[in-house]
């Protein structure tokens, strides 16, 4: 058990802890070379202003926060570097893998520089970071008109960026989980994955409503179907490489997509046992930070912004789409709690209160190790319904008292308060 003093520390780091805007500290003002006749007009709007003003700061923050990504997805972080040093002295990593290009460092000018389109890292000054960061270092920007000057070079051309190879690709994987989801729905093979699907009392308004989908077996050759699909829709061979979509083995496929058009793999559950598998490398490689944040279902900002008067934190995603079913849709899955500090923020975006089911031994090790110290100050925002014993999860909780069980246990949740005096 955690003492008290622990937790106030906790606190304490959490009031600290907020990540709005990296730290910058560095004075160098490098010239941005757009050419000589060519003249620049920064734009005036700074992204601070697109945030509608009823909302809170800890909401402001996640749409700030929604932003940056955006224009991270959209920037190209070694074309951006190219700009500074020139193309030539960027070249191939032999250590793909890590990083796609190594050369000359457009900060310190050794040549110790790596770069991929997410992010850059110098092993001569040390520093690293992505687009943005790497801009405003070089310009003496803030991170804040950094990111409106970069969305204006983009706007005007002055940047290609990545974003059309980004719509290729989601493109590809947007055509993959459809035919996913036709297998399903209307092929022979598909038979297995909709008995399974009607054992779990999954409707087909629900399965099309998250366009589930299934993998047969013997899925090497399925794969070769699929292909064949894609390129037949009009895909290059090398973009549907690049798009890795791959195969993932048996079993109901849950796209991983967001309402507008990215579309990022999916989760795939395993038909005879519990096992979930996640397929998404692509959004890992090219859009780390949203990886890092990301619920499920994901957010529609700001349509989504305070939705929720409760929001309740589930298993896996799978238990959103059962939960779902049954007419909850206040549910979202947040990963495991090890690493998942910053999807916190994103769940916070939905609800001023956040429901985490616990088992009640473990009340105190989780609120005290695992939650609290990524609050970020947020703790009063937090509620823990707890379970009945240490045996049962959420959904034993479910199917032994429905939806009704489940919202009236939901009503008045265990704040912190109430958890530290007990
Ligand atoms: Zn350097």
């Amino acid at each position: 058990m955690v003492s008290r003093r622990t937790f106030f520390k906790n606190i304490m780091g959490c009031l600290g802890a907020g990540i709005v805007w990296p730290a910058i500290g560095y004075g160098e003002t490098p010239v941005w070379n757009l050419g000589e006749t060519q003249e620049f007009q920064v734009p005036a709007i700074p992204i601070h202003d697109k945030i509608p003003p009823p909302f809170s700061n800890a909401t402001a923050g996640v749409l700030t926060i929604e932003a940056i990504e955006d224009l991270l997805d959209d920037l190209d972080c070694i074309e951006l570097a190219a700009r500074y040093v020139g193309t030539k002295h960027l070249e191939r990593n032999k250590d793909k893998y890590k990083y796609e290009k190594h050369g000359r460092c457009p900060l310190c000018r050794c040549d110790e520089f790596s770069v991929t389109r997410q992010k850059f890292e110098c092993e001569q000054c040390y520093r690293e970071g992505n687009a943005i960061t790497l801009f405003a270092i070089l310009e003496g920007l803030t991170c804040r008109e950094a990111c409106g000057t970069l969305r204006g070079l983009l706007d005007a051309g002055e940047l290609r960026g990545n974003k059309a190879q980004q719509v290729l690709l989601w493109k590809i994987m947007g055509e993959a989980t459809a035919f996913f989801h036709d297998v399903l729905c209307h092929w022979p093979e598909g038979q297995p994955g909709r008995d399974w699907l009607a054992q779990q009392h999954i409707s087909q308004e629900t399965r099309d409503m998250w366009f589930l989908g299934y993998i047969p077996p013997h899925h090497s050759e399925f794969e070769t179907e699929l292909n064949a699909h894609l390129v037949g829709q009009g895909f290059q061979t090398p973009d549907i490489k690049d798009a890795r979509v791959g195969v993932p083995a048996e079993g109901v496929t849950l796209p991983i997509q967001e309402a507008n058009g990215k579309c990022w793999g999916y989760v795939n559950h395993h038909l005879n046992t519990t096992t979930e598998s996640i397929y998404l490398r692509r959004m890992e490689d090219l859009s780390e930070n949203r990886f890092a944040r990301r619920i499920f279902p994901f957010p529609t900002w700001p349509r989504d912004v305070l939705r929720y008067e409760t929001v309740l934190a589930v298993e896996s995603e799978w238990d959103v789409i059962v939960l779902c079913q049954a007419g909850l849709h206040n549910v979202v899955y947040m990963g495991g709690w090890g690493d998942r500090k910053r999807s916190l923020r994103t769940a916070l975006g939905l609800t001023s209160c956040l429901i985490i089911p616990v088992r009640p031994s473990y009340l105190f090790g989780r609120v005290f190790d695992e939650i609290l110290p990524g609050m970020a100050g947020y703790h009063d925002r937090l509620g823990f319904l707890v379970l009945p014993d240490d045996e049962q999860d959420l959904l034993d909780v479910f199917r032994a008292e429905g939806a009704d069980g489940l919202q009236a246990r939901m009503i008045n949740p265990l704040t912190v308060a109430q958890v530290l005096s007990m």
